[in-house]
């Protein structure tokens, strides 16, 4: 089953990935679902303990899968898109299509990447505004009503405080932090795939809003959180395999190179561990990674960044740092491209059903934390995009 998260955040709340380092500390933009998943943990020993079958159902069974939180669930920039340098109002472009059509292009006849790079749109006296695009950044986007991919961040301050000696009730010298929230009020949502009874648990202890605390300088008052689960629909079968559909007729009318190939996209919105044979993080996903039946096809292109995994272990090792992973960045996109078989529909049913399963359920390790959660054939490759 498939259940949505939702995080008001009541103070003013900073997630700090990386261990303190100087007296300046960022936040995370996000909540992460292993620092949901911690902070719920906490609570749960607080009132029972390890033994409990709420504990176990929650926590050690592998019956519910936090997800990462983003403001109103927006989803990451995919590191294919790019934007209109000196004016963001620009049409957007995402280059996942292009770069995975030169592939499949003979040389001598692949398209001019470099003019591509100039931002198309119409300015001044009908010339073109021809200034560099670039990536989004490191931030999310949403649909707005317009049908437009505009940039979603959430409101952060920077704050200062200074150590108080709790003996003389003074400012100890020299003990200056400053440090960047998330400002209050703002909704934070995502994803919890759970068993039936993982899912019927979870509803039962949070209830209408169960307050929990998460990330630094609780003791300041910051972090005070209310959660709530609903019932949520993961994607179905057919709307996957409607959604492969639309994604290869649109690569067809960009690049007619796609024509006679089923092709499927792969964008990250958590970042996704995974181990190849040797137990050493993998830097790419293959077609394999997300289901070995999946094999034949091959990774026409990518747009990846590793990115290390830090934390803290939650509840009873409370306090020890877990060991660093590295993992492939959320906002990474791939995309698979197999030759079409005598039954294309044939050929898409079963890739959808695939896709479908792995959407819910995600990719890769540590998905209970919120790792793996990716979006197959995604609108943002195709819909956002100027195409020559
Ligand atoms: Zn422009």
């Amino acid at each position: 089953m498939i259940l949505r998260a939702t995080a008001r955040l009541e103070t003013p709340t900073a997630i700090s990935q990386r261990r303190a380092t100087g007296n300046d500390l960022d936040t995370l933009a996000f909540v992460p679902g292993t620092t949901l998943r911690g902070a719920l943990a906490e609570t749960c020993l607080r009132q029972g303990s390890a033994e409990d079958r709420t504990f176990a159902t929650l926590f050690l069974e592998d019956q519910v899968r936090f997800g990462d939180l983003r403001l109103g669930g927006n989803a990451r920039w995919p590191l294919s898109a790019r934007w209109c340098r000196e004016n963001p109002e620009h049409p957007l472009m995402d280059l996942l299509f292009l770069y995975g059509a030169r592939e499949l292009t003979p040389a001598g006849n692949k398209p001019d990447l470099e003019a591509l790079l100039e931002c198309q749109a119409t300015a001044g006296r009908g010339g073109t505004c021809k200034a560099k695009m670039g990536y989004p950044g490191e931030g999310y986007y949403f649909l707005n009503s317009n049908q437009r991919y505009e940039a979603g961040n959430p409101d952060t301050r920077r704050v200062a405080h200074v150590e108080i000696d709790p003996g003389v009730l003074r400012s100890r010298n020299g003990r200056f932090h400053s440090a960047s929230v998330l400002t209050r009020h703002q909704t934070f949502e995502g994803k919890i795939w759970a068993s039936p009874e993982g899912a019927e648990t979870l509803k039962k202890i949070t209830g209408k809003g169960l307050p929990l605390w998460i990330g630094r300088g609780r003791s300041r008052g910051q972090g005070r959180i209310t959660l709530w689960v609903d019932d949520d629909q993961g994607i179905s079968t057919d709307e996957m395999e409607q959604q492969i559909n639309t994604f290869n007729q649109a690569a067809v009318r960009a690049f007619s190179c796609f024509a006679g190939q089923v092709l499927f996209s792969c964008t990250l919105d958590s970042a996704a561990i995974l181990f190849d044979e040797f137990l050493l993080s993998k830097d790419s996903v293959s077609a394999a990674d997300i289901d070995p039946e999946l094999e034949g096809y091959k990774l026409l292109t990518c747009f990846t960044r590793p990115v290390d995994i830090v934390g803290w272990n939650a509840g009873p090792r409370a306090q020890l740092p877990k060991p660093e992973v590295r993992a492939i960045a959320a906002g990474s996109c791939f995309l698979f491209a197999h030759e079409q078989t005598s039954d294309r529909k044939q050929q898409v049913r079963r890739v959808a059903e695939i896709l479908t399963r792995v959407q819910n359920e995600r990719l890769g390790e540590r998905r209970e934390e919120g790792h793996g959660e990716a979006a197959f054939c995604s609108e943002f490759h195709y819909q956002g995009a100027i195409l020559p």
